[in-house]
């Protein structure tokens, strides 16, 4: 897929503990209407496939629904709209937001529980509103993935997450590596689990999304650390992205999170997965380091074909 992603807020309506974008220490947001409305004239006719919106909370923009209207009436055939779904919770909100043209909901879902989702967004009623928007979203005809991103809070209950994502009616679930950077790394040893502590309940929740046919994406991971579901990680080859995020463009994601964001060592040299694994992400592996990882020197027959 060939898709234009922007960010269009920093600021957002939850304070997540794991927040790589840092919203819960930004007050003002620099995100102008101006450079995204530039963005999208610039490319439209391009035949990008989409327009992929993200945060912060993008729904909680003031211009959200007239920023919706312009990318229609720029031509772009679809929008996808990552989002903590709490507005979504009224019904005529997420009638209007699918009207307006977003076919995709991609919902974060961190708990299976009210009590473990508030306790991370640190917005009491947010996993109920969540799983109510959800709900709406669906009945109303787009399709839903949810992402869960992996903390030490919710690790434990990963395959029920899973479970109650399909049970929502989500068409996929995506399990993402913390990705320990803006307040994940000042929260860096109150949220972040080691890869080994997660490997279970990380391989028994790919398991569930499997029997019950779902479709899976992991992203984030190392090879290495999700040994038997290596497939399933998420091939930016296929997905071409160009972002607006803030004041700059970058071309090509994959090569801005392979360049910036993640890290190899030594060990990866004689690794099958070395040509196609990003690594780790770099402040987890300045502090906790590389014991826990360790090259695959065979390639295992359920990595060679990909089933997303
Ligand atoms: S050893 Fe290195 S290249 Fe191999 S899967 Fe792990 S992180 Fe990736």
């Amino acid at each position: 897929m060939k898709a234009l992603s922007i960010h269009l807020t920093d600021v957002c309506n939850s304070k997540c503990t794991f927040c790589i974008v840092d919203s819960p220490h930004i007050k003002q947001d620099s995100i102008m209407r101006r450079r995204v409305s530039r963005f999208l004239n610039e490319n439209a006719g391009q035949d990008y496939e989409a327009v992929n919106l993200h945060g912060g909370e993008a729904t909680i923009r003031k211009d959200f629904l007239d920023i919706l209207d312009e990318i229609r009436d720029l031509g772009y055939p679809t929008v996808f709209l990552q989002t903590n779904a709490r507005k979504l919770a009224r019904m005529d909100y997420a009638r209007t937001v699918v009207e307006k043209g977003v076919s995709l909901f991609v919902v974060s879902m961190h708990g299976a529980t009210a009590e473990t989702q508030d306790g991370i967004s640190l917005a009491k009623g947010s996993f109920d509103q969540a799983v109510q928007g959800i709900r709406n979203v669906v009945e109303l005809g787009a399709t839903v993935r949810t992402n869960s991103v992996v903390c030490k809070d919710n690790f434990a209950e990963l395959p029920e997450i899973v479970d109650l994502c399909l049970d929502l009616g989500a068409d996929m679930v995506n399990i993402s590596a913390l990705h320990t950077d803006g307040t994940a790394l000042r929260n860096f040893w109150e949220v972040t689990p080691r890869y080994d502590e997660i490997q279970p309940y990380v391989l028994e929740a790919c398991a569930r999304a499997v029997r019950r046919d779902a479709r899976l994406l992991m992203e984030g991971f190392p090879y290495c650390a999700v040994p038997g579901y290596e497939k399933y990680l998420v091939d930016w080859e296929d997905n071409k992205f160009k972002v607006l995020y803030r004041t700059f463009v970058m071309e090509d994601y994959e090569d801005h999170m392979d360049d910036f964001t993640r890290v190899k060592d030594d060990r990866c040299g004689g690794c099958v997965f070395n040509d196609v694994c990003g690594g780790v992400y770099k402040e987890y592996a300045e502090r906790i380091g590389w014991d826990e990882f360790h090259p695959v020197t065979e390639l295992p027959v359920t990595a060679s074909t990909t089933a997303v």
